[in-house]
C-alpha cells in the first residue's frame, strides 16, 4: 500500500491501524455475546492503537459504551467529541471527582466518601453522576467483598444526583475456564440481592471466550478487540484479526567483514562478509530491547534476523541473504508482507512478555496512520492529528 501523499508518516517508523478491522472485530464479538452489549476497553491509548479513532470506529460498528482506567483518558475521548457513556474502571482519587462529573464520566467507586463527593458535585450542577460498583471475586485487587458490597450499595442508594448503574467483577485468568466459572458464580450471587442495579458485567477477552454465563448485560473486550488473544490456548476461538501493523524504513545498508561486530556491547559478530541494514525503529518506539539478537523483521517478503542490540532509535538486521534490499525499503516489524507474518505474540514470546505490553509500549512519538478501505484517512503524530475524511465528528 502506498500511503496517500498528504498523509505520509512524519517519521521513518510508524503504525498503521486498520479501522475496518476494528469494526469487524467489534461485530464479531457482538455476535458472539448477543444480546449482551459491547463496551470496548480503550485504556492506554486503546492498547497503543489510538483511543479516539478506535472509539469512533467501535461505536459505528455497534459498541454502545466505552471503558478507560482514568479520568484523563475519559477526557481525551470527550475532547474528541465522543458522547457515549464512558466507564472509568479503576480507582479514582477524590480530587478527580468534580472533573469526572463535568466530563460526564461513570466512575467505579469503592467508598461512601467518593459517593458523597460525587453526589454533592452532581447535585450542585443539576446533573446525575452514574457509578458502578465492583465486587472482588478472587483477584484481590480492587472491589469490595460480597458483604461490604451490600453495605456500600445500600448506603449510597438514593443519594441525590447519584445513580448506581452497574455492578461488575474482574477475572484472574479468563483462559482458566473453571476458575472463571467460579468467579462468575460469586459475582452472580453477590449481585442477587442487589436486583435494583440494572447493568451487570464481568467478561474480559478471556471470559468472553470461555464462560458464556459471564456475558451478563455488557462485555469488556480488550485484547480481542485489537485482534489478539489473551492466551495461546484461546487462539482462533473468535474470528478476530490483528488491526495494527508496525513498519519502518531502512536508513542505511552497509557491508561488514568477518570478525567485525555490530551495535552496542558487540553482542553480534559477523562470521562471513555480511550486509547490514539499519531499520529506523528502536526501543523508544516500542520495539523491545529484549528482542536484541532474537527477533526478525520482514524485508522484501523474507525474514531478516535482528542482529546485535536493539538501540533506542534503530535496530540492525542481517540482509546478507536478501541482496536486493536497499535504503528506503519498507520493513514490516509487526504485520504481514507477502506470504509471511510477524505477530505481536511472536515478539511478546521472544521478549518474555505478553501482547498487551507490546501494544501499550507503542509511544506517542510513533506516527499512527488510520486506514479505511485500505487507505489512510487520518494520522496522529507527536504534534498533530490530521484527517482527510472525518473519522471523528
Ligand atoms: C483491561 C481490562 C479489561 C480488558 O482485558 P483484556 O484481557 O485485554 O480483554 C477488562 N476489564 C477490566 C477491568 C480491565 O482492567
Amino acid at each position: 500500500m502506498s500511503p496517500d501523499l498528504s498523509l505520509r508518516p512524519t517519521r521513518p517508523a510508524w503504525a498503521e491501524i486498520d479501522l475496518d478491522t476494528i469494526a469487524h472485530n467489534v461485530r464479531t464479538i457482538a455476535a458472539a455475546v448477543a444480546p449482551a452489549a459491547v463496551m470496548p476497553v480503550l485504556k492506554a491509548n486503546a492498547y497503543g492503537h489510538g483511543a479516539a479513532p478506535v472509539a469512533q470506529a467501535a461505536l459505528e460498528a455497534g459498541a454502545s459504551r466505552l471503558a478507560v482506567v482514568c479520568v484523563d483518558e475519559g477526557e481525551q475521548l470527550r475532547r474528541a467529541g465522543i458522547r457515549a457513556p464512558i466507564l472509568v474502571l479503576s480507582y479514582t482519587p477524590l480530587a478527580d471527582a468534580e472533573r469526572a462529573v463535568e466530563l460526564d464520566l461513570t466512575l467505579t467507586i469503592t467508598s461512601r466518601r467518593m459517593a458523597t463527593a460525587l453526589s454533592g458535585f452532581a447535585s450542585a450542577k443539576g446533573r446525575t453522576s452514574r457509578v458502578h460498583l465492583k465486587v472482588d471475586t478472587g483477584l484481590n485487587r480492587f472491589g469490595s467483598g460480597p458483604a461490604e458490597l451490600r453495605e456500600l450499595a445500600n448506603a449510597i442508594r438514593g443519594l441525590p444526583g447519584l445513580e448506581v448503574e452497574g455492578l461488575f467483577t474482574h477475572f484472574i485468568d479468563g483462559a482458566l475456564a473453571d476458575l472463571t466459572t467460579e468467579q462468575t458464580e460469586r459475582w452472580l450471587s453477590a449481585g442477587a440481592e442487589l436486583d435494583w442495579i440494572p447493568v451487570r458485567h464481568a467478561a474480559n477477552s478471556g471470559g468472553i471466550i470461555t464462560v458464556p454465563l459471564a456475558h451478563g448485560d455488557v462485555v469488556r473486550p480488550g485484547i480481542v478487540l485489537y485482534g489478539c488473544f489473551p492466551d495461546h490456548s484461546l487462539k482462533h476461538r473468535l474470528d478476530v484479526r490483528p488491526a495494527l501493523s508496525l513498519k519502518a524504513l531502512i536508513g542505511r545498508v552497509h557491508e561488514v567483514e568477518p570478525g567485525e561486530t555490530v551495535g552496542y556491547s558487540a553482542t553480534w559478530r559477523a562470521e562471513r562478509p555480511s550486509r547490514v541494514g539499519l531499520v529506523m525503529i528502536g526501543y523508544a518506539d516500542g520495539y523491545p530491547r529484549a528482542l536484541s539478537d532474537k527477533a526478525a523483521m520482514l524485508v522484501r517478503g523474507e525474514r531478516a534476523p535482528v542482529i546485535g542490540r536493539v538501540s533506542m532509535d534503530v535496530t540492525a538486521v542481517d540482509l546478507t541473504d536478501i541482496p536486493g534490499a536497499e535504503v528506503e525499503d519498507e520493513v514490516v516489524v509487526v504485520g504481514r508482507q507477502g506470504e509471511l507474518e510477524i505477530t505481536a505474540d511472536e515478539l511478546a514470546d521472544l521478549a518474555g512478555t505478553i501482547n498487551h505490553e507490546v501494544f501499550t509500549g507503542l509511544p506517542a512519538r510513533l506516527p499512527r496512520l488510520y486506514l479505511r478501505g485500505g487507505r489512510p484517512v487520518a494520522m496522529s503524530t507527536l504534534n498533530e492529528f490530521r484527517q482527510l475524511e472525518p473519522v471523528l465528528p
